[in-house]
């Protein structure tokens, strides 16, 4: 992605966060829970209250005033995220629920059209687990061979690994474009590369890479790439399944319903195109609305911008915290988006993340949905710190400051 990188004027940006003028036991709210879920601009709540308020109706079925502009709304939100992520056509574009619906999707598709006993699919060790369970109930209901890619210590996929996983049984490959603990990208256009040398799809987790910097699906010639809504800015309900138009139009349906069918007698049904074809019944129509608005004002800011002010804190909160003797990093590779995963010694990470939120720094804590990963890494759990657009220095100072309040009482 081109174009000037801006520098924010932190105190407008944190005021189109409504959010962030409450405070948390009376102190000021320090959100860091980021790569869970985002917090929301004005522009986006606004844009789904216009919706409700003024254009609403269902989608594609009417023929009156306000379906029509509903309708031209939903796909203006297709449009939208086409355009994110430079894909060629919009219908590439499906609409899911969720990263977790769209990883769904390809996983029971492909299974019940390409994939069978003893067909293998690589996966690496440090997958969220919506991006290893479809897989696993593939494996439960087809008898499909997973196999797992290992990370060095310091978070980087092994490529050797990569490319030594592969046989003619290969079908997919599907792995994150980065890690939603360790903050680190995989190098995804190489292991596409890799991956169709090899005749395997490749399939990418996108739901943080999207967050954090520009996806260009073109660039990077992947077939498929998820990504969900709440964590860009966007609502809850609502993610994206990329797929290129001739693989998707190998799929068959996911699910079974209004919209997507072309004809429907009581003796058979055909099924209509992607992406329609993917998207059963009342899709959800407020929250597509509501994500076009998240990536229109992620594109108005600028996705390099945002990544660089991202980059900034995170450089300065790695510092602050390789400071912290009594602190454990996990993921020391460099290039780390604002996704910091760490222990404090003889610590339990739900005390720390308990002793933070009192006060008013909100973190993570636990298994992060990455299991695999805590088992590599050598640990139960975690606390993780993500940043986003509206976080600043002073967020940076409070987690620091609440690390050596948590060191005292706890190490
Ligand atoms: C959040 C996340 C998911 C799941 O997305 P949902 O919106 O919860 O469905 C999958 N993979 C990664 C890397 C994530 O960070």
């Amino acid at each position: 992605m081109t174009g000037r990188l801006q520098h924010f004027d932190m105190a407008a940006v944190r005021e189109e966060f409504p959010i962030l003028s409450r405070e948390a036991y009376g102190k000021r709210l320090v959100y860091l829970d980021n790569a869970a879920s985002a917090q929301k601009p004005r522009a986006v709540i606004d844009a789904m209250a216009q919706a409700m308020e003024h254009s609403y109706a269902n989608v594609h079925r009417g023929l009156h005033l306000l379906s029509n502009e509903s309708t031209a709304a939903y796909e203006a939100a297709r449009t939208t995220a086409a355009k994110f992520l430079n894909a060629a056509s919009v219908d590439e574009i499906v609409f899911t629920s969720g990263g977790t619906d769209s990883i769904n999707l390809v996983a029971y598709a492909l299974g019940a059209s390409q994939i069978g006993e003893g067909d293998e699919i690589i996966l690496s060790v440090m997958e969220h687990h919506s991006n290893i369970v479809p897989w696993h109930l593939l494996r439960e209901r087809k008898g499909a061979v997973l196999k797992w890619v290992d990370i060095s210590d310091d978070g980087e996929i092994d490529l050797d690994a990569y490319r030594a996983a592969f046989s003619k049984r290969t079908k997919i490959v599907a792995i994150s474009a980065m890690s939603n603990v360790l903050g680190l990208a995989t190098p995804a256009k190489e292991l596409t590369r890799i991956a169709h040398e090899n005749g395997a799809l490749a399939l990418f987790d996108g739901c943080q890479a999207a967050v954090h910097g520009a996806v260009n699906v073109q660039d990077i010639g992947c077939d498929l790439l998820a990504m969900t809504g709440h964590k860009l800015y966007g609502p809850t309900g609502i993610g994206v399944l990329y797929g290129r138009l001739d693989v998707l139009k190998r799929l068959p349906p996911f699910r079974g319903g209004g919209e997507m069918i072309d004809v429907v007698t009581t003796e058979a049904v055909t099924y209509n195109d992607p992406p329609h074809r993917f998207e059963a019944g009342t899709p959800p129509i407020l929250e597509a609305i509501g994500l076009g608005a998240a990536l229109e004002w992620m594109m108005k800011k600028g996705v390099a911008s945002i990544a660089s002010h991202e980059a900034r804190l995170t450089a300065c909160a790695l510092e602050e915290l390789r400071k912290l003797n009594f602190v454990k990093l996990y993921g020391q590779a460099r290039g780390k988006a604002p996704i910091i995963a760490f222990n404090v010694d003889g610590a339990h990470p739900h005390d720390v993340s308990a002793i933070l939120d009192r006060m008013g720094v909100a973190v993570r804590a636990g298994h992060h949905c990455a299991q695999p990963l805590m088992k590599r890494l050598g640990v139960s759990a975690t606390a993780r710190a993500s940043f986003a657009i509206y976080n600043d220095s002073d967020d940076v100072e409070a987690l620091i400051e609440g690390l050596h309040k948590t060191h005292k009482m706890l190490g």
